[in-house]
């Protein structure tokens, strides 16, 4: 039996995908016994979809970003000053 700071500590290979059928058995089991890890985990899923909802687009950011983007964005800051 795992901890709950084991199980936290998994969290993100978790919810990638990336456990074992091993890891993930033990993760499942410790799930179904532990509501406040259910709930840590529930919490944790929103929050992700919110961040990707916020930034839908992160994905597809161009390595290089326009120059006259940048300017923009340093004018932008000029003017807030
Ligand atoms: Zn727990």
């Amino acid at each position: 039996m795992i901890t709950c700071r084991d199980l936290i500590s998994f969290l993100d290979r978790y919810l990638d995908d990336e456990l074992s059928k091993a890891e993930r058995d033990v993760f499942s089991d410790h799930l179904r016994d532990c509501r406040c890890c259910l709930n840590y985990l529930e919490k944790y899923r929103t929050t992700i979809r919110l961040e990707k909802r916020c930034c839908p687009c992160s994905d597809t950011i161009p390595d290089e970003v326009p120059e006259s983007l940048v300017n923009a964005i340093l004018k932008a800051r000029e003017a807030g000053k």
